[in-house]
């Protein structure tokens, strides 16, 4: 094999990533991982985990324990006006950040004999049915080609543009925007806060740090000039997050903000691509299982192309086990954040949470999955 052929690609090094890299390493695959980033890094994400991938991350050696990890099993809602409401989480999580979890999947990845290229970027993945091989354009102009290519590329990249997959089309209006924070917050909690037009999320994460992530809209923040007024005037508006604002001492220079959050289908096998994670399909953050998702989907394709005898039944042993596993709490997921946002429904949706707590558990437990 030539020195720029591999067995293996994987496009993009968040969780997806580096959890099928490993594990096809460590059986003894030849995987290159490209990351347009260098570790570690900041993202916009919750950093609230499922409890689902516990077992998983344990058995294969890759859970952080090295970290002080809050174990989280309440969950807390306010709607609009900031009336709350509180009830237990049947499965519960964790809460780590990202900057702190992707890095030590990299180490790992590294450790596993992955090759891991950061701070390049791929341009184009092209499938040549002649050859059976994948051509791989990068950013620092060389080519590499590949038997097989994971997509784990995230919710939006340059690379759906170039491989024109159809969910690219449609306009999003949300955007995200984390910060990391010190505040008098419950460890053992995991807060939805709903203001006009969005929604927050609060929870712990290592070394007494808390998580504050926000799902909101662009046009408010047009509307307003910048996030800080954004939050001043929509956020403050529900009396709980406004407290936290003022109280929390925050720890990041800027916060980290992403724009374009798209919640339409997508496919998991595309052009021969196995997407995993996000690339095939981004449950909203309010079901705080996005995570979870990345890290058995990347198990997944790990595991088609191990056991898949040609390209035929990789394809199709990948795309069975990923619709059987996510396409249901994918649906559950944007039927769900349809009513988020909206004040009225906000109110509904903590009287309900209230007056029947199990209906709640219900809606979690559609959106989650089990330990695997
Ligand atoms: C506001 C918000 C809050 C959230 N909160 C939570 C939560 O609390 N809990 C939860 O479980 N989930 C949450 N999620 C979802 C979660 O963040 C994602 O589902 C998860 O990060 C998906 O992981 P991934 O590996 O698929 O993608 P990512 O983690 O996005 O990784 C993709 C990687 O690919 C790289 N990349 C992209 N294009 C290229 C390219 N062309 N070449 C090379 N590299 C490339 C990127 O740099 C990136 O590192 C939230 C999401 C949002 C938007």
């Amino acid at each position: 094999m030539k020195e720029t052929e591999k067995e293996i690609i994987v496009i993009g090094g968040g969780l997806a990533g580096l959890v099928s890299s490993i594990l096809l390493s460590r059986k003894g695959k030849r995987v290159l991982l490209i990351e347009k980033k260098a570790y570690p890094f900041h993202r916009v994400c919750g950093e609230y985990i499922s409890n689902e991938v516990l077992d998983f991350l344990k058995r294969e050696q890759l859970y952080p324990d090295f970290l002080e990890i809050p174990t989280i099993s309440n969950f807390e809602f306010s709607d609009t006006k900031g009336k709350s409401v509180s009830i237990p989480l049947d499965l519960g999580g964790i809460g780590i950040s990202r900057y702190m979890l992707d890095d030590w999947l990299y180490q790992k990845a590294k450790a596993a004999g992955v090759e891991v290229k950061t701070k390049i970027q791929v341009f184009d993945a092209v499938f040549e049915e002649r050859t059976e091989k994948f051509a791989l354009t990068l950013s620092d102009h060389s080519i590499v080609e590949a038997g097989f290519v994971i997509g784990a590329f995230g919710k939006r990249s340059k690379l759906d543009k170039t491989l024109d997959r159809p969910f690219i089309q449609k306009v999003s209006p949300y955007i995200g925007v984390k910060y990391h924070i010190y505040a008098d917050f419950p460890r053992d909690t995991v807060a939805l806060h709903n203001f006009s037009g969005g929604y927050c999320g609060l929870n712990a994460i290592e070394d007494g740090k808390v998580n504050l992530c926000y799902l909101g809209n662009r046009d408010q923040l047009r509307m307003h000039g910048s996030i800080e007024e954004m939050e001043r005037q929509i956020l403050w508006k529900n009396p709980i997050l406004k407290r936290v604002f003022q109280e929390s001492e925050f720890l990041l220079e800027k916060p980290e903000v992403i724009n374009e959050i798209n919640f339409e289908p997508k496919m998991p096998v595309e052009q021969h691509i196995l997407m995993a994670g996000d690339a095939a399909g981004l449950i909203t953050p309010l079901c705080g299982n996005g995570m979870a998702m990345a890290i058995h989907s990347g198990k997944m394709a790990a595991d088609a192309i191990l056991l898949g005898k040609s390209r035929v039944e990789v394809e199709s042993i990948y795309s069975k086990s990923w619709n059987a596993a996510f396409r249901r709490r994918l649906w559950v997921g944007r039927h769900l954040q349809r009513l988020f946002g909206a004040r009225g429904v906000s109110v509904f949706a903590g009287k309900l949470i209230r007056n029947s707590p199990f209906f709640a558990q219900q809606i979690i437990k559609n959106t989650h999955g089990k330990p695997f």
